[in-house]
């Protein structure tokens, strides 16, 4: 009997999976080609399958299933995950009230919406009302899907299942000490901003060079695309369909080079789990902390080690002319350049999770109700010079900088900095299993990495939780020491610090 009713659980997840591919095909088509016309026929096709999909996934026939597998002895490990995963999707599904998933997608609608228009005219007003609804929708949320220690919990576990606010304040509590006073040292020895970083290249040179990188790295581009948008970003759309995009501007060579290889780690990824467990729920991926440990590493592990660095100089250097005269310590020291910034998503690497840490800060006090969304501007501003050291002269660039919030994505800030500590943590492993692992790199060859990766990331799929896959490879709980071991070590190399 087992087995029949284990089929049935596979063709109604054939439907899931099938749902949700059209959402993410309906989501990238939006994000790269759609003309702004079409921007309302396309919200409602969205809002129609999303609510198949909330329907099929909440139906109470699919709950008896799965309440029947779930006492199932026969099964074997993929399958009582596969189980396991879908009757917790099945189960946070059922918990939300219709009403409340539909308001919940018409306030992101709306709230998205005045945010494009608050960020242009630095006004938070415009924004404020909007995002007062969405942080009471989003507690209604919380609510209805429940919670233990923390109000909070919810938010994160909807990003990092298993993850809660207790774990991650004891982390960024450990990582941001260590890390400002390591900021101030490095900082402190920087030099000027060389002139090449922000000088003008040709942007279909630009684009082919990416084309060529990311094709050199592995990704498979029978398998894949990439395409240009505003903010970059990668999607699964089904097997053999991986997209992914970066961002093409005059002056922005290396953070066009930089989102390619960012995005690269996270469709490697994508690319690599197993076509046998995409057809079941196992056949995805566990967390967004995991996620973005592949790309973290890619980005900066790799992309900004000196091996790597050397490699990239010398292809660059057959495409751009300005940079025929930039020796390869230059180059390298560019690359790992610091500097206290505005924006998180153009922060250096040193600097990056000093802006996560705020922004966690601020949302874990709206979500204890110690902070009000009125008084968000000023408590942002003086968070930025408490972490960051620099104060936001306007609005735009402080509170409004980011539209995470006014999608309601509260909870996800911390999954980057997580993500960066997996990532610190899994190379320096990777560098003491893979012998000449910087070797092949400076040749280019992306191999004996993206194998290792494989073994010990991709092939798991969901088949087991985010922190036990973390945990097999580091043989320790999440902390903050391999990064900051990390970052040391690559600014001695640099600035003989
Ligand atoms: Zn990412």
């Amino acid at each position: 009997m087992g087995a029949g009713r284990f089929e049935e659980l596979r063709s109604r997840y054939r439907v899931l999976r099938d749902l949700r591919g059209t959402l993410a095909l309906l989501e990238y088509d939006q994000q790269v080609s759609m003309p702004p016309k079409g921007a309302a026929a396309r919200a409602s096709m969205t809002k129609t399958i999303e609510t198949l999909l909330h329907e099929r996934l909440a139906d109470p026939v699919l709950g008896e299933l799965l309440d029947d597998l779930a006492s199932d002895g026969s099964l074997d490990e993929v399958q009582r995950a596969s189980v396991r995963v879908l009757r917790r999707d099945h189960e946070r599904a059922a918990r939300l009230p219709e009403d409340l998933v539909g308001a919940l997608a018409e306030c992101r609608t709306l709230a998205y919406q005045a945010w494009t228009q608050a960020r242009p005219a630095d006004d938070f007003s415009i924004l404020q009302p909007h995002l007062e609804r969405m942080l009471e929708l989003k507690i209604q949320e919380a609510d209805a899907l429940g919670w233990e220690a923390e109000r909070y919990d919810a938010m994160l576990d909807l990003f990092e299942p298993g993850m809660t606010t207790t774990e991650v304040e004891r982390v960024f509590a450990e990582l941001t000490v260590g890390l400002k006073a390591l900021a101030e040292r490095i900082l402190a020895a920087a030099p000027v901003r060389p002139a090449f970083l922000s000088a003008p290249y040709d942007e279909g040179e630009q684009k082919r060079f990416c084309d060529w990188l990311v094709a050199a790295l592995g990704f498979d581009t029978e398998a894949g695309r990439l395409d240009l948008s505003p903010h970059p970003f990668t999607m699964f759309i089904g097997v053999g369909d991986v997209r992914q995009t970066t961002r093409i501007e005059e002056r922005g060579l290396f953070n066009a080079i930089y989102a390619a290889l960012h995005e690269t780690g996270h469709a490697l990824y994508e690319q690599g789990i197993p076509a046998e467990l995409r057809v079941l729920p196992v056949g995805d991926v566990p967390s967004l902390g995991l996620h973005e440990s592949q790309s973290r590493l890619w980005e900066n592990q790799v992309g900004r080690s000196r091996p790597f660095c050397d490699f990239m100089l010398r292809h660059l250097k057959q495409r751009f002319e300005g940079l025929a005269g930039v020796a390869p310590d230059a180059f390298h020291a560019a690359m790992n350049h610091p500097e206290r910034s505005l924006i998180r998503v153009y922060a250096d690497e040193v600097t990056y999770n000093l802006h996560v840490a705020l922004r966690f800060e601020l949302e874990l006090a709206m979500f204890r109700g110690q902070l009000e969304v009125r008084d968000l501007p000023g408590a942002f501003a003086d968070a930025m010079e408490r972490h960051v050291g620099v104060r936001p002269p306007n609005v735009a660039d402080g509170a409004l900088q980011d539209m995470h919030w006014s999608i309601g994505a509260f909870g996800y800030f911390p999954t980057y900095t997580i993500g960066t500590l997996y990532a610190a943590a899994f190379y320096e492993r990777a560098r003491a299993d893979i012998p000449g692992l910087e070797g092949s790199l400076r040749a280019g060859d992306a191999r004996p990495l993206r194998a290792w990766l494989a073994e010990r990331v991709y092939r798991h799929g969901y088949v087991r939780p985010a922190a036990e896959t973390a945990e097999a490879i580091t043989g320790a709980p999440l902390s903050a020491q391999p990064f900051l071991g990390y970052l040391s070590a690559r600014y001695a190399e640099i600035y003989g610090l």
